[in-house]
């Protein structure tokens, strides 16, 4: 993980949040390559899930909403950690985890000598289990008591409890008590999903991993509601699809599995759930949950807000509370995810070659075109203008700033699919005309062919979206680099 979070760092992806001011815990921003590649993940997400299926709608619902909806949902009352608080330095622990952590142990029988002990270990010298706070090791713990992981704030100018509300904590309530107004104004037949894109807040305890786990972060969601009886079979394909969705845009095979949830994990409202976990440096964890919700949440804000919210079947002419399937992903995530699979280290010619192998879908930059010789105005010249030409359909950039060996690592590291070279037989010089071709380079081979300047739209076209080895035959071969 620490490569991964310099390299992060080093160019432009993620950097810690408020950094010059000693950083906030477990906040991160989006630099210029970073907030590329999760608007990469979120389009392709959006557009597999909304805009590519007759049988679903999008949704943007605001952050903060009426307190009631929490109260309804239930995370009012459950959505809570038992916390400890240390009554020597005031840490706060979640009190089902003090002991996965390693603990400070000032042993009595080594006049009082400090030791960091392994998590859950005994002492050696006199067999003491950890009783006190496991970071000081000096502080007696409070009782445990349950703290609420929403985010709490205020609404309006008085600071009084009328005006007590939080931020969501996820985005999928948005969805549920818009559930009668999208099924109206956009006249829809069962089954049918809500997707939504949105931040959440979770006031966690212990956040942590890098952009793993964080107190604010991005959701993926769909509700897809369904008949009674159906949700089984919906459910089984709703894992099925977004389980191959992750394996279409790059994660490989052995880095991903299923889990199914024991039925003593299973949330109050679902009926089942299975996980897509990624195998990630910390090892495997939550991708995304997919969960059978029932007819629990329509049913709840019913209850509450005393608004009918059923769904009128003209087969049978009864009306039905639907069922829902809920694929919940992370944005953040995913993005982390596909970043930790493409991140290849290899050894080329005695070099160390660092190449992301981004899918050309996510990745943040998708063409850069370099001048062989930036002293050459024509040669400069020529390349500006086909950048110029190929930003109007991808995101190009042009970089001279250091020899074509270098540039061309530079792209490497960062998982620029593709890059375009102009040179001295593209523009020609006293001994010989000018040929009007350039170099195209592939960033996972290596490999390069030479076309027309012409034809390099519609070649880049097919290189987006084929294999390199299948467009690369029509082109005589060229040294690779
Ligand atoms: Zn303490
Ligand atoms: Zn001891």
């Amino acid at each position: 993980m620490d490569t991964i979070v310099s390299l992060c760092k080093r160019r432009g992806f993620i950097f810690q949040s408020s950094e010059i001011y000693g950083g906030t815990g477990s906040c991160w921003d989006y630099g210029p390559l970073g907030v590329e590649l999760k608007n990469n993940v979120k389009r392709a997400w959006w557009r597999d899930n909304v805009q590519l299926r007759a049988d679903m709608v999008g949704l943007d619902a605001s952050i903060l909403m009426h307190a009631a909806v929490w109260k309804a949902s239930g995370h009012l009352d459950h959505f809570t950690d038992p916390m400890v608080d240390c009554k020597g330095c005031q840490r706060r622990f979640r009190a089902d985890k003090l002991d996965e952590g390693e603990w400070v142990h000032y042993c009595p029988a080594t006049k009082g000598n400090k030791f960091m002990m392994p998590a859950g270990e005994p002492c050696k010298h006199c067999g003491a289990h950890r009783t006190l706070c496991p970071a000081c090791g000096k502080g007696e713990l409070t009782d445990a008591r349950q703290f609420n992981l929403m985010f709490k704030t205020f609404m309006g100018p008085v600071e009084d409890d009328a005006a007590v509300t939080y931020l969501r904590p996820e985005t999928a309530q948005g969805i549920f008590v818009n559930f009668d107004n999208i099924l109206q104004a956009m006249r829809l037949k069962l089954p049918f999903g809500i997707a939504q894109i949105g931040k959440a807040f979770r006031n966690e305890i212990t956040p942590g991993n890098f952009t793993f786990r964080t107190r604010e972060f991005e959701q993926m969601e769909i509700e897809y509601f369904v008949m009674p009886g159906t949700d089984e079979e919906w459910h089984q394909r709703w894992i099925d699809e977004r389980f191959a969705w992750y394996q279409e845009y790059g994660l490989r095979k052995e880095n991903i599995r299923l889990r199914e949830h024991e039925k003593d994990e299973l949330a109050h409202y679902a009926k089942r759930t299975a996980d897509i976990e990624y195998l990630f440096p910390m090892g495997w964890s939550e991708l995304e949950g997919i969960a059978n919700r029932t007819d629990y949440d329509l049913k709840q804000h019913s209850q509450f807000s005393g608004k009918t919210l059923d769904y009128f079947d003209e087969e049978t002419k009864e009306r039905v509370v639907p069922y829902v399937i809920e694929p919940s992903a992370g944005a953040d995530r995913s993005a982390l995810a596909f970043l930790v699979d493409a991140y290849h280290a290899e050894e080329v010619r005695g070099e160390k070659r660092v190449v992301l192998r981004f899918h050309p879908e996510l990745a943040p930059l998708k063409i850069a075109v370099l001048p062989l010789l930036k002293k050459n105005s024509q040669i400069v010249e020529t390349a500006q203008k086909i950048c110029n030409d190929l930003r109007k359909r991808w995101y190009a950039v042009y970089d001279d700033t250091a020899s074509i060996g270098r540039l061309y690592r530079r792209q490497d590291e960062i998982g620029t699919p593709f890059c375009v070279t102009v040179d001295v037989q593209t523009v020609g010089d006293g001994k010989s005309p000018a040929d009007g071709k350039v170099t195209i380079r592939d960033r996972d081979t290596m490999q390069q062919i030479r076309v027309t300047m012409t034809a390099l739209e519609a070649t880049t076209a097919d290189l987006m979206v084929g294999k390199w080895s299948e467009v690369a035959k029509q082109f005589p071969a060229q040294a690779t680099s």
